[in-house]
């Protein structure tokens, strides 16, 4: 790839998890401070961020490059992720594939693409929007038996917290309101630097940026809880109500067969002192099927621990093997049909628990953050539709200006569809600290 001329515009795009969009916003906002449109329909790079987690991320991704080399025929097509990284010889072979980089070169993508002369010293996300995902850490040193991540993904890696801090700075002062700290082991936050701040360390820095209204944490092992964290979380009115905590399997063989850290008992005695200590929390999971040696009963404790914790929002997916993994060469592979109807049927149930949820939220103000709005029809008196999230993780549909995007406003449940609640604005929240009283829209 050569380092000179820069590109004038590079076109960044992404499959996968919070973590790689976390990136390519960071690789897009580095090329920005360099002064590359980012924008162009018609780039001279193209970035494709790419993702293996399961067989299926695996074929959209390679589908995403090729789209890409087709798309933009005379662009420099440059590729990278973690399909990148666990199958390079493959990527490199797709015809149009100009370079392949790796998860740990990602970082350094915008001053290998357009060099490090006048760069500013603070760079925010382009454009800017209400939530944004914030990269605090990368890595994971569990050996879970059916994760490619730390083959890709390598070990554990904090950025300094003085890092997070600027960037989550940037952005609050370029009108994000929610950040959501990002990573493969959020728990493990700051284990493998010598400066010994932790997850609570870099939240309780993160709330005193007065421009910031809410952190969230996007996904956090059981393992990494416990009571001294959830009274800490509870105790710091920025932090979201929200715990994202993948369970994969509600059965103790299982979960020792997949190598999860900690135990399941553990699992199941923090999900219940988290309902406890934090207000009206939201818990959300993963939930993995077809795992090799999941028979009936063991697919059933599933079921019964899920709908035990109450989770209010699931994630299924189905056993994908992975190379070099030891679930890929267990011998008990779980056929797809059956794989395929126990994904059915956890997510059956999920469905049902998230619809008494938010059948429960009719009739109460909840405090939203408007994130976008629809265009304005006459239909509706040129009030655009609003899309927004509370703090614990409902999402809220509701008319009002498009000026309100980026704000806080109070909105009445009127009535719950499958996936999302609708209602009416009352008012809305200027400063997080104004929470107790609506004003005016
Ligand atoms: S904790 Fe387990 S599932 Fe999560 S990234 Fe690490 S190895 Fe993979």
């Amino acid at each position: 790839m050569p380092q000179t001329p820069a590109p004038r515009s590079v076109q960044v795009r992404t499959l996968g998890c919070r973590l790689n969009k976390a990136e390519s916003d960071e690789i897009r906002a580095a090329l920005a401070a360099r002064c590359v449109d980012i924008t162009d329909a018609t780039p001279e790079v193209v970035v494709v961020n790419t993702c293996t987690v399961t067989a299926e991320a695996s074929k959209a991704s390679r589908k995403l490059i090729r789209r890409s080399v087709a798309e933009h025929p005379g662009s420099t097509i440059v590729v990278t992720g973690c399909y990148a990284v666990a199958q390079p010889e493959v990527v490199a072979a797709i015809p149009g594939v100009n370079l392949v980089v790796s998860n740990q070169d990602k970082d350094h993508l915008a001053s290998l693409l357009a060099g490090d002369v006048g760069v500013s010293a603070s760079v925010p996300v382009v454009p800017a929007r209400p939530r944004a995902n914030l990269k605090i850490q990368t890595g994971c040193d569990e050996l879970c038996s059916f994760c490619i991540v730390p083959q890709t993904r390598g070990e554990l890696s904090s950025r300094a917290a003085g890092d997070v801090v600027a960037t989550a700075r940037a952005l609050a002062e370029a009108g994000t309101r929610e950040v959501i700290l990002t990573g493969v082991h959020l728990g493990k936050y700051g284990w493998d630097r010598a400066e010994g701040r932790r997850l609570v360390d870099l939240i309780a820095a993160l709330s005193a940026l007065p421009d910031l209204e809410r952190i969230r944490l996007s996904s956090i092992e059981a393992s990494q809880i416990d009571v001294p964290f959830l009274e800490a979380l509870a105790a710091e009115p920025k932090v979201c109500r929200h715990l994202h905590i993948p369970l994969q399997t509600g059965d103790t063989r299982l979960w020792e067969a997949m190598r999860r850290p900690g135990t399941l008992e553990h699992f199941l005695e923090i999900t219940e002192r988290a309902k406890d200590i934090i207000d009206d929390v939201t818990l959300t999971t993963d939930v993995m099927v077809g795992f090799p040696g999941e028979d009936e009963q063991a697919f059933a404790n599933t079921l019964v621990v899920t709908e035990l914790v109450g989770f209010r929002k699931l994630h299924v997916f189905r056993f994908s093997p992975r190379a070099d993994t030891p679930a890929a060469i267990d011998p008990r592979q779980v056929e797809t049909p059956t794989m395929r109807d126990r994904s059915e049927r956890v997510r059956d149930l999920g469905n049902l628990m998230r619809a008494e949820w938010l059948q429960s939220q009719e009739g109460r103000v909840v405090q939203v953050l408007i994130e976008k709005a629809g265009p304005a029809h006459q239909s509706t008196r040129g009030r655009p539709r609003l899309s927004g999230l509370t703090d614990n993780y409902l999402r809220v549909y509701t008319r009002g200006p498009a000026g309100l995007v980026g704000r806080l406003v109070g909105v009445l449940v009127s009535s719950a569809g499958q996936d999302s609640v609708e209602g009416e604005i009352v008012g809305r929240l200027p400063v997080l600290q104004d929470r107790g009283g609506f004003h005016p829209v």
